[in-house]
């Protein structure tokens, strides 16, 4: 797929609906060669209603850090449960993370950006590349609405980072329209967000925020704003924050 079909494809997915899009990325793509990256946030328990909808055979997969909440672990099982579906979950290598832990103990993330981001290296984005060898598209919840720096995420585009198709099918959604659907559709979500959770990723590393902060505030809080990134989407060599 070449840069002028991309964009060609933009204009057209512009007027049409998110499940059309990814009726569309299916046949395209083929079953097989596309799969939903799911972090089991409202936005990714949409699409996966949406995909299943479509077609009960899409692939579903997840990272499993092995620090994340126990709600989160709640809501995979439900999930699976619900959809009488399996979810592919990738593990990070356990001796890189016998070796970073052994070095630097299981809480390093809180010492430095450089420590956090290497434990995200290990945790996510080396799981990650795995799974999106294998694919020639991935689905994700990516959305406008959810921060300046993805204030103009394409419903389709090349992924430089992970060499394959990144489809977003709900970039133009709002989080109003996402919770419409959720409550619509009886989609099952991760009990967190009903305590003041708004962005859920591995437990240590996220809290809930509090009136009048921004939706990113909870996570690696005790880092600079600048610095918050885990590198799973990245557009132009800067970091499309997700999650
Ligand atoms: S979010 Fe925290 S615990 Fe999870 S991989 Fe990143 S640094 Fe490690």
């Amino acid at each position: 797929m070449n840069r002028d079909e991309i964009r060609q494809l933009n204009k057209e997915f512009e007027s049409v609906s998110a499940d059309e899009i990814l009726h569309w990325a299916l046949k395209y793509f083929g079953v097989n060669n596309i799969a939903l990256a799911s972090s089991f946030s409202i936005e990714d328990q949409l699409i996966l209603d949406m995909l299943l909808k479509v077609d009960k055979k899409a692939q579903i997969f997840t990272l499993d850090t092995g620090r994340l909440p126990q709600a989160t672990y709640d809501l995979i099982e439900i999930t699976r449960k619900k959809y009488a579906i399996s979810i592919e979950m990738f593990f990070p290598d356990a001796s890189a993370v016998e070796a970073m832990t052994k070095k630097k103990g299981p809480n390093s993330f809180f010492e430095s950006v450089e420590n956090r981001k290497e434990c995200c290296a290990i945790r996510k984005i080396e799981p990650l590349k795995k799974k999106l060898s294998t694919l020639k598209a991935w689905i994700t919840g990516l959305r406008r609405e959810q921060s300046e720096a993805r204030s103009d995420v394409p419903f389709i585009e090349w992924d430089e980072a992970f060499g394959l198709v990144k489809i977003n099918p709900i970039a133009d959604w709002e989080e109003l329209d996402i919770w419409d659907y959720i409550r619509n559709n009886r989609v099952p979500y991760n009990r967190l967000y009903d305590c003041s959770y708004t962005s859920i990723g591995c437990a240590p590393c996220t809290r809930p925020v509090k009136k009048g902060e921004s939706t990113r505030a909870g996570r690696w809080w005790w880092e600079n704003e600048e610095k918050k990134e885990c590198g799973i989407h990245i557009k132009d060599g800067k970091v499309v924050r997700k999650e």
